[in-house]
């Protein structure tokens, strides 16, 4: 398997694990982008957000619908949801989109005050 979020996923690579379960695992991102900087990354392989949206068995639903739970799980664990804090959640996909790790991954940034729009 070459791809390295599967091998994290797999436990093949070492990373700051702060959540998991059968469908899908969370860890700290290696050059964090803010104070809290969490990857929200399925166990299994898909390619991008894009690929995500062309399923239709369901499947694929269930699991953007995870993502999204253990997204908005994290960023409470990590105080993000307190009175007058917040956070970002962002799916960069494709090569315009700013995706540089070809298998799906949420961004749960905050911890500072984020601009908008992102740049
Ligand atoms: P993308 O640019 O694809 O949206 O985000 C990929 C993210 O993965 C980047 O924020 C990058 O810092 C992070 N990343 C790349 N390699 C590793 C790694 O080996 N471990 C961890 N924890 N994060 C990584
Ligand atoms: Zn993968």
């Amino acid at each position: 398997m070459n791809c390295l979020f599967c091998r994290i996923a797999a436990g093949e690579l070492p990373a700051k694990l702060i959540h998991e379960d059968d469908a899908l695992v969370a860890f700290h991102d290696v050059n964090p982008q803010a104070p809290v900087h969490v990857l929200v990354v399925p166990r299994r392989h898909v390619a991008s957000l894009a690929e995500l949206a062309a399923g239709d068995d369901g499947e694929d639903a269930a699991l953007g619908a995870a993502l999204l739970a253990a997204a908005s799980t994290v960023a409470r664990a990590e105080g993000l949801a307190a009175p007058g804090r917040g956070y970002r959640v962002v799916a960069n996909t494709g090569p315009q989109g700013g995706q540089s790790v070809e298998h799906l991954h949420l961004h749960v940034l905050g911890g500072r005050d984020l601009s908008w729009p992102p740049g």
